[in-house]
């Protein structure tokens, strides 16, 4: 049992789409698939003034369902569908999903997506269904990304390599203002 969580040294990131092509084969996801677990959100900071504005400020987002530990997902499916798993995990009940979609619709991170071939709706389980079944402690995304800047592990554990990054570096989550309380977080 454990108490999953992922951390992203997120400036590190070169938007070279290892991770998504890496969680698309791991996980039975067609390549083209415009679906996706993962994916990168290119963000522009602009600052300065109206005549010296500065546009180069470019930052990649590594998105993905943020493992709320208050998931609204969970609150709005009508089946009773979604529910957390031993290791902390929100997982899918596909044999009651009947794909009302209200899990996407409450989702504040447009997580979740339609699995076309098993008409179910479908997000990131942090390879739950294939690595950790196999006994690994490793996500697909996070042992291909080049910059290493993807931090998984067990947030109850102290030891743990997450944990110690959390304790040492600021950090934050995406939209604390829907109070979801995610398990996703973005290192400074
Ligand atoms: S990010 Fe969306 S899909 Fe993931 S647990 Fe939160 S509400 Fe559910
Ligand atoms: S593999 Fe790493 S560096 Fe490449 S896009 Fe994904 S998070 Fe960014």
């Amino acid at each position: 049992m454990a108490n999953y969580g992922m951390a992203f040294d997120y400036k590190l990131c070169i938007n070279c789409h290892a991770c998504e092509v890496a969680c698309k084969e791991e996980n039975g996801i067609d390549l083209g698939a415009k679906n996706h677990r993962l994916w990168i959100q290119e963000e522009t900071k602009v600052s300065g003034d109206f005549w010296n504005l500065d546009r180069d400020k470019v930052e990649f987002m590594q998105m993905q369902c943020q493992e709320c530990q208050d998931a609204p997902c969970m609150a709005a499916c009508p089946n009773g569908a979604i529910y957390r798993d031993n290791n902390g995990i929100v997982r899918l009940h596909k044999d009651l999903c009947d794909l009302t979609r209200a899990c996407m619709s409450a989702c504040p991170y447009n997580a979740r997506y339609v699995d076309e071939k098993n008409h179910v709706t479908d997000k990131c389980i942090f390879c739950a269904d294939t690595r950790l079944a196999r006994g690994e402690t490793t996500t697909a995304c996070q042992i291909t990304c080049p910059a290493k800047l993807r931090y998984f592990g067990n947030l109850d554990d102290p030891e743990s390599e997450i944990s110690k990054v959390l304790s040492s570096r600021k950090h934050f989550t995406l939209k604390p203002e829907k109070k979801t309380k995610p398990k996703l977080f973005y290192l400074e």
